[in-house]
């Protein structure tokens, strides 16, 4: 969607803080046994998140109607503050949490949710920077900038994740 600047930074206010909260309530609840694996259980669904930032972007982004033209136009003017609103993707992240904590409690929901938003947080902040900054050559962000950009201008059935080049590589998109 078209946000405002305060809608458009607000993940970066938000995020930060309900990812905190999270991660101590959860901690405390797991209790001092237990939290070697909220924090295993947390790290799984960071790197489970890559696939899912990969997924989203190739059929959604790229695939589902009014989305997609939402995106068309990020892909164009790529500046602009297009993204989802803060209350949209915590929505979803709780939806998703919300099983766990019906199946398996409130210690194990806090930490995938903490995982899987700790992950989109370092999406958005990754697209951010390769959009308004400009790293040094050669870095990380420097590699996933170009990549970012041969997706946006080249060829947009290529370069998928934004984080990471691992999926592309796994599902044969990856185009340097
Ligand atoms: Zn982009
Ligand atoms: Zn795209």
């Amino acid at each position: 969607m078209q946000l405002g600047l305060i809608g458009y930074y607000s993940d970066f206010v938000v995020y930060p803080l309900v990812i905190a909260l999270l991660g101590v309530a959860g901690l405390i609840e797991a209790g001092e046994e237990s939290a070697p694996d909220w924090i295993g259980t947390a790290l799984v669904c960071l790197g489970l998140w890559t696939l899912i930032e990969y997924v989203l972007h190739r059929f959604v982004l790229h695939h589902i109607p009014w989305i997609k033209d939402l995106h068309d136009r990020h892909h164009v003017e790529e500046r602009s503050p297009v993204g989802t609103p803060t209350w949209l993707s915590l929505g979803v992240h709780a939806l998703v949490a919300l099983p766990v904590w019906l199946m398996s409690g409130f210690a194990a929901a806090s930490a995938v949710a903490c995982g899987l938003m700790l992950g989109y947080l370092w999406y958005i902040s990754v697209h951010h920077m390769i959009h308004h900054w400009h790293p040094s050559h050669p870095s990380y962000l420097y590699t996933l900038k170009r990549r970012h950009a041969v997706h946006h201008h080249v060829d947009d059935t290529a370069n998928f994740g934004v984080t990471s080049i691992f999926w592309d590589r796994v599902f044969g998109t990856a185009r340097l």
